[in-house]
């Protein structure tokens, strides 16, 4: 319970500069202008005023004039921003590579990666200088980093928390969510930060209700499916001990365990359809980045000119490639081939895991097939069913706007590694309550790693 015992904004903003120069985690650092529980923003995160780059070169000089929805929120409930975090460019990326500030590095160990997009924020929490951060999540970003560093994840349901402000990536797909140390600060920022906002159309009326007090670890005929597509693609041993260990308690402690096995070739292709679409989407949504409408301009002789050497120096090769693959998947002569194909396979999937899971309370397996990789690792063989189905599976809870979150599972050569659970729309409180009952297990609460 990291919320309640903090220090102080300012104290943890005295903090920042010597973390970041280990860890790399930060873009701008904000002077908090009144006390409060500290807290740092993805940089995607608008906020009036103050520097958002998006870790991306074109936005560097951006600075917004409103605030996102949740930056006012958060104000009104006694949170004092105290940074801007480092994430993958534009929010596409897995690892926290790919921004333009560099890498940044795991508090656990210095030369592994903190995983992304949301690795700034998720660090900041992992090493005990705020105790909850703002992240976003389109296909993993929040829950994936959580793994890494041993932390609480959190994606709620699409629709949850209002989106207004936050710089997109694929709006089919984007959330906003956050990290904590424990259970129970996840459930509380849920009443901070959820609930309708007439700016986000796709934001809920919902109720939003009182996660924190309804929690209740009590496991006595709640229903746990077993993801066993993932379990048997992963082939580190010590992560399915620790995930069995996991089960086997639940069971003891009154769950009702059931594994499933989903349909194989539509587990294979979540990540080449979440590629198409995620990609597709992007590039419509910064196609205003252009150095005209948004954005660093480059001079040149023409508005064409401008365009092109703006968004060839503004963005980095990986964005590139991906604006090249959402450009190709929504040329004319291929929407129906490729784009429309994706979104019916998307359907499908999500079809498929709903079947079990509208009988179910939630669908559970490891965040990850393991600890978080090297900096200079080369990037896994991308045709193994590890990768595709171990390493991406949570973007099924954005093909279907579930509610999934990460939470510490243990620990496999002194790297954390993180345990996910996916529930139905809605339904955080059945996911918190189990979460709270797999954290009563693991024991493992409030774990930071300082490094300073
Ligand atoms: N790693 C995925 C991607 O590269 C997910 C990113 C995210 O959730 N923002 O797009």
């Amino acid at each position: 319970m990291k919320l309640e015992n903090t220090s102080t904004a300012i104290k943890a903003y005295e903090k920042l500069a010597e973390v970041n120069s280990k860890l790399n985690c930060l873009v701008t650092s904000v002077k908090p202008a009144k006390e409060g529980i500290p807290i740092v923003l993805k940089d995607n995160v608008s906020t009036a005023g103050i520097l958002t780059t998006a870790s991306c070169r074109i936005l560097e000089n951006y600075i917004p004039v409103y605030n996102a929805h949740i930056v006012d929120k958060l104000n009104e409930n006694g949170f004092a921003c105290i940074g801007k975090a480092s994430m993958d460019e534009l929010a596409m990326g897995g690892t926290n590579l790919t921004a333009v500030t560099g890498p940044c590095k795991n508090p656990y160990d210095l030369n592994r990666i903190s995983g992304g997009s949301s690795g700034g924020s998720a660090v900041l929490v992992a090493s005990g200088v705020v105790p909850v951060s703002i992240g976003s999540d389109t296909g993993d970003s929040i829950r994936k980093p959580a793994s890494f560093n041993g932390i609480v994840g959190v994606k709620p349901t699409y629709g949850r928390i209002s989106r207004y402000g936050i710089i997109p990536y694929a709006s089919s797909l984007d959330h906003v969510g956050y990290f904590t140390t424990c259970v129970k600060d996840a459930a509380k920022m849920l009443e901070v930060l959820a609930g309708r906002d007439d700016r986000d159309m796709t934001s809920s009326y919902k109720e939003v209700l009182p996660y924190s007090s309804l929690l209740n670890s009590d496991m006595n005929g709640k229903k746990i499916l077993v993801f066993k597509n993932v379990t048997d693609a992963i082939s580190n041993k010590e992560v399915i001990n620790e995930f069995n260990c996991i089960v086997n308690s639940l069971k003891e402690k009154g769950a009702i365990i059931k594994e499933v096995y989903f349909d194989e070739t539509l587990m294979k292709a979540i990540l080449p359809t979440y590629y198409i679409i995620a990609n597709a989407e992007a590039t419509t949504n910064h196609s205003n980045l252009d150095g005209i409408s948004f954005g660093r301009r480059v001079d040149g002789d023409s508005v064409d000119e401008i365009m092109m050497k703006s968004r060839t120096e503004g963005f980095g090769p990986w964005i590139k490639k991906r604006f090249v693959v959402g450009s190709y998947a929504l040329f004319e002569e291929n929407q129906d081939r490729i784009f429309r194909k994706a979104q019916k396979i998307r359907r499908m999937i999500v079809d498929e895991v709903m079947k079990e899971l509208k009988d179910a309370d939630a669908l559970m397996a490891p965040a990850a097939p393991g600890k978080a990789p090297l900096i200079n690792e080369s990037s896994s063989d991308e045709l193994t069913d590890e990768y595709l189905i171990a390493d991406n599976h949570m973007a099924i809870g954005n093909f279907g706007g579930l509610p999934s979150m990460t939470l510490p599972m243990g620990y496999v050569d002194n790297m954390p590694i993180g345990v996910n659970i996916t529930c139905n729309r809605f339904k955080e409180e059945d996911m918190f309550n189990i979460a709270l009952a797999i954290e009563n297990i693991t024991g493992l609460a409030d774990k930071t790693k300082e490094v300073f």
